[in-house]
């Protein structure tokens, strides 16, 4: 019988048969999901020999519950993820036409998943558009609820943008095109802080080298720039004795985590150029949806990047690839995102081990050359297999 995962002071607290709900998402995503949980329950199984196991619990949202329920999003779902903390996500079609609420947003909101955490690294065999694609290997963590993405954004000629044009012009001296459009770029102490210091603490927790701060406060000073202060200012308050600055380990780091941080454009430079002196990153919400998605593409795209949104006692992780529908039920699409996704889950929850032996099971199916089509059309030499085989083929390099 399976229990509750808990979440306190801090820690979450993980029993050896923990529920855990999933979507198994729309289009492809019953296709990936099944061969996903084979590899999970396989994988947790050679790790633990029957001591730990996963008891998964369905919980439906998308096309699949529209059609059994009536709704694109029972509350019946989030009253589960709700209960049981951690939940893993296919992808869901987003229905066309509006008054629906999204999944990712309303969970997002509901409860407050404020990291949105994309790991990327490289998979030996992957084409790649670098020369030396192993050589990143990084963490983004991304603020996921502020910044330009909050939602205060009026359309050119509005009463509202008209009415904050004025305000801002007549108050402030402000210069502003009259019927402009107008979006509002909050960003906070307190959410800069939480976000980078769960950056710090997950590079503490699993021996990382060092976290950057990825911002634009040359230009935006008191937003960005804000967002840069803060970082330190946490650093130092709250890890003083196991982080250093950037600036300070000129005269060696002493074995601790240095924190530095660089201007946004130059960050996509380095990324391309000197990919090596990067570790965890964390930015403010746009610098990390932008960051995320080109650093994906240097190690061979987004097919196999995975992702999770996690807050404090509560995370969903998910593809990040969509629902591929005209490849759905034909077994033939990559399941590596969200195979990838739960390994990342498994990391949060401590099993450490699971995903270790997950990625290595992925990085010697890859190797192996039998992939799925996405792969096996860029790879010469490679054998295309069913997105079941790969599953299959995974599970025996574990
Ligand atoms: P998509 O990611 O489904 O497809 C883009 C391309 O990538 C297609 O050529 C597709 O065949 C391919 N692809 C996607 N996943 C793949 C996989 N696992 N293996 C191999 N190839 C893969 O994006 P789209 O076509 O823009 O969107 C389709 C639907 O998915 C839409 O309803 C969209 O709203 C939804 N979507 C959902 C999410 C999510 O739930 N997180 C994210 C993006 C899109």
């Amino acid at each position: 019988m399976g229990e509750r995962i808990d979440y306190r002071d801090g820690r979450w607290r993980v029993p050896d048969h923990p529920i855990i709900p999933f979507i198994e998402g729309d289009g492809t995503g019953p296709d990936i999901w099944r061969a996903s949980r084979r590899v999970f329950d396989a994988t947790v199984g050679k790790v633990y020999g029957g001591k730990r196991q996963v008891d998964w619990l369905e919980v439906l949202a998308g096309e699949k519950a529209f059609k059994q329920v009536g709704h694109w999003l029972p509350d019946a779902t989030l009253d589960a993820i709700r209960t049981h903390r951690v939940a893993i996500k296919g992808p869901l079609t987003t229905p066309v036409g509006g008054g629906i609420r999204s999944l990712n947003v309303t969970l997002r909101q509901m409860l407050d998943l404020y990291a949105c955490i994309r790991p990327v690294r490289y998979f030996e065999g992957v084409p790649s558009p670098m020369r030396e694609p192993q050589k990143l290997d990084v963490v983004i963590f991304r603020e996921n609820i502020e910044d330009v993405y909050s939602g205060v954004e009026y359309r050119a000629g509005s009463a509202e943008a008209d009415a904050v044009i004025g305000f801002l012009t007549e108050r402030f001296g402000a210069k502003i095109r009259p019927g402009s459009a107008i979006g509002v770029k909050p960003m906070s102490k307190f959410g800069s802080q939480r976000l980078v210091a769960k950056a710090i603490e997950y590079a503490l927790r699993v021996g990382r080298r060092s976290v950057t701060l990825v911002h634009k406060g040359n230009i935006m000073k008191f937003t960005e720039g804000g967002f840069r202060e803060w970082g330190y200012e946490i650093a130092r308050e709250r890890f003083a004795d196991r982080t250093v600055t950037e600036s300070d380990a000129g005269k060696g780091d002493g074995g601790r985590l240095v924190i530095k941080d660089r201007i946004t454009d130059a960050m996509f430079a380095q990324l391309v150029l000197r990919p090596d002196e990067y570790s965890v990153i964390a930015a403010p919400n746009l610098n990390g949806d932008l960051l995320s998605d080109a650093a994906a593409a240097q190690v061979g795209g987004l097919g196999l990047a995975p992702g999770g949104n996690v807050g404090d006692g509560y995370a969903v992780f998910e593809a990040t690839h969509g629902t591929a529908p005209k490849y759905a039920g034909l077994d033939k699409v990559n399941p590596g995102s969200v195979i990838l996704s739960g390994a990342m889950m498994f990391e949060e929850l401590g099993w450490n081990d699971v995903a270790t032996a997950i990625a290595r099971g992925l990085g010697g199916a890859i190797r192996s050359g039998r992939v799925t089509y996405d792969l096996a059309r860029l790879m010469p030499g490679a054998t295309e297999v069913s997105t079941s085989a790969f599953a299959e083929c995974i599970i025996e390099h574990v």
